[in-house]
């Protein structure tokens, strides 16, 4: 038993199981600890979600991704906020200006007219100027405006009633669940004339990552168990198909596609924005120069708007319609978000997750690359470095995987893997290390047939023990054993028998020896015993002892037969007979021969 419980195999598989016993008491631990899950999963999802901030940050640094030229961004930017105030004396402006602009925009033939705009009620009675503007948005079918689902409690404000022409069909073959994250309680009402009217309308609604940051959205939300889409993704749908889609199709891999734009969606059925740069990357014109080309048209620099997705949204600081994105400290307008999605279905460039298979895939491959480079490494600098190469390929390679593929393959868990891995792969190479070092260093001391110290070994105490005596000035004894008439042993009981019964006297003088004491094959059947801090008298107790011990002892020749061995033995003491291990030695070989030939079975004396 004692023999297993000093294996170092023994110690390994004790390791392996209590790594186990922890992932496994983690795992339960986390099952039944809810708070600490969801921890733990938003670390993983903040953190992932930040190493794809880093790409995307990286691809605009580099590559600058060039947008769309015909998306506009029609902006009430800060400069056009304050020239719009002092021409009408009032913010928000009177709708009619809408309306004259709008007008002014359709001259030109633009793909479309989208405002990230709400035209909720009039507070004020301005019902001549939201005619205008009703009128004018319903006149032409390439006209968008916003609306918005909230969850606000229904007693402030009751859930209205949409118009059948706004939803739009799903056909969802996919394990996405809309209503788990996209399902919404009320609506924020807009104009009636807009809603019943020809306008289009689509959702402004974006829900942020955990972190607050802005990098998906959902192409469609749910009011009322029906399908309502989102803003730049109706007009953009209506762009890429060249008509109206009425209804949409998932397939099973949760894929929504529209004419040849595939959008990968997450299993909440958002879609992974691809982005283009900072504010201000896509073409911007500001609002207040729009108006002064309406009022001067004979102004030769004028934007001219043909073929062009006009997105109408405010970029002011001061108007607050800013979001946080992956790509921008600071300020980033929403109607940039929306022709940021606009641009992905142009350019058929949404970013996609990688799925479960795959991801096991990565994790199992970093762990076998990394169990094989810390296994093959010959230092553990050689194996640090190494790993931490490793992970900086895994980076390059993330990175590349998103830039070409569009693919977003997971950083923070097969890094994670891969420190775990290390750890344990170093550490189980140690003790396997550590295991060979134990099994080679007892090759080199240990004698394979009685177990006792060998030859070597013996001569190396001995010489350490007149060093530590001479010191120490300490005595310490020496005992030389020969098992009597041995020869005639073999010749009776055979060779094999021999063995036994030398491995038994060996035993038998381990066991009445003192653990501090070192007994030894000298060779042969003679055996020896270093004693350190032991006098001679003392010694000569002790070889007394282990004489009687051996000449008791019944010995096992074979399974039904035992038989008497005796042995002789002789003593020397440093530093009183000998300074040297030859002197020594051959002091208490002359007591052994004065045991032979004084009748054998005896401790002989000088
Ligand atoms: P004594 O010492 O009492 O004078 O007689 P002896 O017969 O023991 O004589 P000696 O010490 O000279 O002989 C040693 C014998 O021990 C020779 C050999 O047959 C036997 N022997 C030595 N080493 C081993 C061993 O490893 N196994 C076996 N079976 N016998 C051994
Ligand atoms: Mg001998
Ligand atoms: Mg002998």
């Amino acid at each position: 038993m004692n023999k297993i419980i000093n294996s170092k195999w023994f110690i390994l598989a004790a390791y392996i199981l209590l790594l186990l016993a922890i992932f496994l008491v983690g795992f339960v631990f986390l099952q039944n600890n809810k708070t600490l899950n969801n921890v733990l999963t938003s670390f993983f999802h903040v953190a992932e979600n930040r190493t794809f901030d880093y790409r995307q940050f990286i691809k605009i640094v580099h590559k600058q991704p060039v947008p769309n030229k015909d998306i506009l961004i029609l902006a009430i930017d800060d400069a056009s906020l304050e020239y719009l105030w002092d021409k009408y004396g009032e913010w928000p402006i009177p709708r009619d200006v809408y309306a004259d602009v709008v007008n002014y925009i359709e001259k030109d033939k633009p793909q479309a007219v989208i405002f990230d705009l709400l035209f909720i009620k009039s507070i004020r009675a301005e019902k001549n100027a939201d005619k205008l503007l009703t009128d004018t948005l319903n006149k032409y079918n390439n006209t968008y405006v916003g609306m918005n689902f909230d969850n606000l409690a229904s007693d402030v404000r009751l859930p209205a009633g949409l118009p059948e022409r706004l939803s739009v069909e799903l056909v969802n073959h996919s394990d996405i669940d809309l209503k788990k994250k996209y399902e919404f309680a009320n609506c924020r009402t807009i104009l009636p004339e807009l809603l019943n009217g020809n306008v289009n309308i689509g959702l402004t609604n974006v829900i942020r990552s955990g972190d607050g940051i802005i990098r998906k959205v959902a192409p469609l939300a749910v009011y009322k168990d029906k399908y309502y889409p989102y803003l730049s993704f109706l007009a953009g749908s209506k762009y890429v198909a060249d008509s109206d889609i009425k209804s949409y199709t998932i397939n099973q891999h949760r894929i929504m596609k529209v004419n040849d734009t595939e959008i990968p969606l997450t299993k909440e059925g958002e879609a992974i924005l691809n982005w283009y740069g900072i504010s201000g990357t896509h073409s911007v014109y500001p609002m207040y120069k729009l108006i002064r080309d309406m009022e001067n048209p004979s102004r030769n620099i004028r934007m001219n708007f043909k073929d062009k997705i006009v997105i109408i949204g405010t970029t002011a600081t001061a108007l607050h319609d800013t979001k946080s994105v992956p790509v921008q400290e600071g300020v980033y307008p929403g109607v940039e978000v929306h022709a940021t999605f606009f641009n992905n279905m142009l350019d058929n460039n949404f970013i996609k997750q990688s799925g479960v298979v795959a991801n096991v895939l990565i994790i199992i491959s970093v762990i076998v690359l990394t169990v094989l480079i810390v296994a093959y490494s010959a230092s553990t600098v050689f194996a640090v470095l190494s790993t931490m190469l490793f992970i900086l390929g895994y980076l390059f390679i993330s990175y590349y995987v998103m830039d070409i593929f569009n693919l977003w393959i997971p950083v923070v868990m097969p890094a994670m893997f891969v420190i775990g891995a290390f750890a344990f792969t170093y550490i189980a190479k140690y003790l396997i290390k550590s295991r060979d070092f134990e099994y080679q260093y007892k090759l080199a001391t240990i004698d394979g047939l009685t177990e006792l110290y060998n030859h070597r070994y013996f001569q190396d105490m001995l010489r350490q023990q007149i060093e530590l005596s001479k010191r120490y000035e300490q005595p310490f004894s020496l005992i030389i054993i020969d098992i009597d008439l041995f020869k005639n042993f073999n010749d009776t009981y055979g060779h094999q028998a021999g063995d036994a019964v030398l491995r038994q006297v060996a035993q038998t003088l381990k066991r009445n020896s003192r653990t501090t004491d070192y007994v030894c094959r000298y060779g042969g059947e003679e055996m020896s015993i270093i004693l350190p801090n032991t006098s001679a008298e003392e010694a000569l107790f002790n070889a007394n002892r282990l004489n009687k011990a051996v000449a008791e002892g019944d010995f096992q020749v074979n399974s039904n037969e035992t038989s008497k061995v005796t042995i002789s033995v002789g003593v020397s003491t440093y530093p009183d007979n000998g300074e040297t291990s030859e002197a020594l030695i051959e002091y208490a070989d002359k007591c052994l021969y004065y045991a032979k030939e004084h009748g054998r079975n005896q401790v002989g004396k000088i």
